[in-house]
């Protein structure tokens, strides 16, 4: 079977074809699979907790008896920095846990809650300096989804723009209010809930569940449900969404091992204008397969699994 399908989020057209993965228990040997059984410390890595050097621009800590548990500091090696008028912003490292060993396949709940408290807290602060437009968080996990080192990390960069991929699905939301004079966001919360089969979790703040278009082959999206600025977020929220990942990496282990992924948070621009139309929302992208040349000829994505399939072997119990 063959289709083209529309992602409701960021418009991409996808050609759907279910016969390309049938196996729903696709295990994969990317040649670099995680392996969290090593040491809780590497002398070699220099996020590891007591080899912090003299030239760490410390952002901000999450402390806990006297010793660091999770940290922000300056990339030393900056995408973004503030040298140049034309494009400028902040680019800093998260590093999630102390653990060398660390990752969201293994992290505890209180790992995820630490990262979230340091992650709102830093959003918050690099909103509110001069001429910022946009924050963005991105999580790169193993080479192939472009991580440089193993210790488990997350990145911001802010910037004086409004980042191309975030103006795309703010146009995609634009026209929907446009025209059903409803947030997007709000009617795919209330279509999924209603047709259950592609949800994974429904939380109390956010919703989890498996999209019925996307061009990565098993992303998973999660949509917060209220406008809460990231920056702003309860711990309530912090709570839930640290239960959720939780969970969700823990099922998504026993689907396909602990393989690469991005997860990427979109929130709202700095000026707050457009809370009616659009909301806070995670892509958590699987990096199994590579892109091909059909891809980078056509910019149309083949996409073969099934998002029922996924979402019910996901579901939390
Ligand atoms: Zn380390
Ligand atoms: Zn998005």
């Amino acid at each position: 079977m063959k289709e083209i399908r529309k992602d409701s989020i960021t418009g991409d057209l996808v050609i759907y074809a279910s016969y390309r993965n049938q196996r729903p228990h696709d295990m994969v040997n990317t040649g670099e699979n995680f392996n969290g059984n090593g040491e809780e410390y590497s002398s070699e890595c220099p996020f590891c907790r007591g080899n912090e050097s003299k030239d760490d621009e410390l952002k901000d800590s999450i402390e806990l008896d006297g010793d660091w548990v999770s940290k922000s500091v300056a990339n030393k090696f900056p995408i973004i920095d503030m040298s140049t008028e034309e494009i400028f912003g902040e680019h800093e490292v998260l590093i999630e846990t102390f653990r060398h060993n660390g990752s969201f396949y293994n992290m505890n709940i209180e790992e995820f809650q630490f990262f979230f408290t340091l992650l709102v807290r830093r959003v918050d602060k690099l909103e509110k300096e001069k001429g910022i437009k946009y924050v963005n968080i991105f999580k790169n996990f193993l080479r192939n989804s472009g991580a440089s080192l193993m210790h488990p990390h997350s990145q911001i960069t802010s910037f004086n723009l409004i980042p191309p991929e975030i103006q795309k699905e703010l146009q995609v939301a634009r026209e929907h209010y446009k025209k059903k004079k409803s947030s997007l966001y709000d009617d795919i919360i209330l279509a999924e809930l209603k047709y259950q089969k592609r949800v994974v979790y429904n939380g109390k703040y956010f919703l989890l569940y498996v999209p019925y278009a996307t061009r990565y082959n098993g992303e998973i999206r999660i949509i917060q449900k209220d406008d809460i600025e990231f920056g702003k977020l309860s711990v309530s929220h912090i709570n839930e969404i640290s239960y959720i990942l939780k969970e969700l990496f823990k099922k998504w282990k026993t689907y396909q091992g602990e393989i690469p992924f991005n997860m990427l948070i979109h929130t709202y621009p700095v000026d707050n204008k457009e809370k009616d139309v659009f909301r806070t929302h995670f892509h958590i992208v699987p990096r199994k397969y590579n892109f091909g040349g059909f891809e980078l000829s056509t910019n149309l994505f083949v996409c073969g699994t099934d998002p029922n399939q996924l979402a019910e072997f996901l579901k939390f119990q």
